[in-house]
Order: structure tokens, then C-alpha cells, then sequence
């Protein structure tokens, strides 16, 4: 059985008061809820702030890890320096990264071994924009982010010690919720590519969705057999929201 997971991805939002305040209202919401995994992604700055908050059940995630080890990279975090934090997730090749930052498949990919080698679970996201959508190029979109990486770190990945958010890119901080049932179709398609490329991970690996996730569609999302939790992010900033979110999960 795969554990849900439910992740908060912060972006790049609120002050140091703004994120202990949120941290807070998070776990006097959600500690104690069974049967879930949650994790919160607050910008790196925060990171210290917020893991002095958090309670059993709960975990800290950051939002991004260097593509390499610790060194001359100006501006980067490196992936051990967050472990030791307390930093347990971290979000990788999220949309923004991709279309402000040019990160591709490969830096992704880069980053995950990096992640992995410090002991992290890397959430990797995938997804198609609305005109790849429009081409019928979903499948083909999405088949080639997750080979992208499998094929960068070879045949024993470790790509199973991660997650995989599927994340279409209209869907995000739009209001436009994919529905079920095409949330439901990406999840099976990218559960097929996973048991082509390493069979056994099918089964295992959870699959979150993202993309304008809130309370109000959060419970028909995550009753789909393949989504097996969320990557929140505009929803995440309302600690009751989230909380919600997290019941219904
Ligand atoms: P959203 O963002 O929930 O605000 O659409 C999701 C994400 O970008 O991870």
C-alpha cells in the first residue's frame, strides 16, 4: 500500500514571522491525522525556522537542491546541507524551475542524484503546458521528463527512494483544476512507463497530483487508484485550507 503524501510547496512566499505563524497552524491542524504523510516546502531562508516547529508525521521538503556537491556554485544550496537541517523532501524540476531558470532534464537529473546521495526524497515534477496539451502531446511530454532522468542516472537509480508529482503546467496557481479523470489518465500512463523502465516500481513509487489542488477538489482527486497525494502550492498558504486538504487525503 502507498502511504498518501501531501506536500505544501510555499514558493517564494512570506517573511520569517509569516512561515513560523504557518508552520504553527499546520500542525495544530494536521498532527494527529493517521494514515498520511505530510510534508512542507518552505523557502530555503525559512528552512531553520520552520523544523523547530514541526511534530512527528510532519516533515520538512525544500524547493530545490544544487546539481552538484558542495563548492564554487554561487547562489546554490547543496543537497547536504539541507539534510542536515532536517530537510527530509525536496521538490525538483518544479514548471517554474524549468520555465524561468532553464533547468533542464539534465541539471534535473543532476539534482536528483545529488538529492538521493544526501539521503533526500526528491519530488520530481512533470507536466505538459496547455498548447503541448492542445498538440496531444501529454504522453509524449511526460514519458520523455521521466526518461529524461532515469536515463541520466542509470539502471540502479534510487529513482524508488523518490516521488513524482504530475503537475500540467495550465493547472497551476490558475484555478484550473485538471479533472479526475484526466489527472487519473496521466497517473496510469506514467504507472506504465515506471513498471516498462523498472518493474516493481509501479507499484510502489506514489504519484502526487498538482495544480490548483484545494478543498473543494481535493477529495475527487485523491480518490483516483493512481493519485496518491498532492503537491499544494496557492492552497498551502491557508493553514485550514491545507489542513483540509490533508483530511481528505
Ligand atoms: P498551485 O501550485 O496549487 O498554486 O496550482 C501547485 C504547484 O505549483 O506545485
Amino acid at each position: 500500500m502507498r502511504t498518501p503524501l501531501i506536500a505544501g510547496n510555499w514558493k517564494m512566499n512570506g517573511l520569517s514571522a509569516d512561515a513560523v505563524a504557518l508552520a504553527d497552524g499546520v500542525v495544530q491542524r494536521v498532527a494527529g491525522l493517521d494514515g498520511i504523510e505530510t510534508v512542507i516546502c518552505p523557502p530555503f531562508v525559512h528552512l531553520p525556522g520552520v523544523a523547530g516547529r514541526l511534530s512527528d508525521g510532519i516533515h520538512l521538503g525544500a524547493q530545490n537542491c544544487a546539481d552538484a556537491g558542495q563548492g564554487a556554485r554561487t547562489g546554490e544550496i547543496a543537497a547536504d546541507m539541507l539534510a542536515d537541517l532536517g530537510v527530509r523532501y525536496v521538490i525538483l524540476g518544479h514548471s517554474e524551475r524549468r520555465q524561468f531558470y532553464g533547468e533542464d532534464d539534465a541539471t534535473i537529473a543532476a539534482r536528483y542524484a545529488q538529492a538521493l546521495g544526501a539521503g533526500l526524497r526528491p519530488i520530481l515534477c512533470v507536466g505538459e503546458t496547455l498548447e503541448e496539451r492542445d498538440a496531444g502531446r501529454t504522453q509524449a511530454v511526460v514519458a520523455e521528463q521521466i526518461n529524461g532522468v532515469i536515463d541520466r542516472l542509470g539502471s540502479d537509480t534510487g529513482l524508488g527512494h523518490g516521488v513524482i508529482a504530475y503537475e500540467p503546467v495550465w493547472a497551476i496557481g490558475t484555478g484550473r483544476t485538471a479533472t479526475a479523470v484526466q489527472a487519473q489518465g496521466v497517473h496510469a500512463f506514467i504507472r506504465e512507463i515506471l513498471g516498462e523502465r523498472q518493474p516493481g516500481l509501479a507499484d510502489t513509487m506514489r504519484l502526487l497530483y498538482g495544480g490548483s489542488m484545494k478543498p473543494a477538489n481535493a477529495a475527487d482527486l485523491l480518490a483516483q487508484p493512481d493519485v496518491d497525494g498532492g503537491l499544494i502550492g496557492g492552497a498551502s498558504l491557508d493553514a485550514e485550507d491545507f489542513a483540509a486538504i490533508c483530511a481528505a487525503a
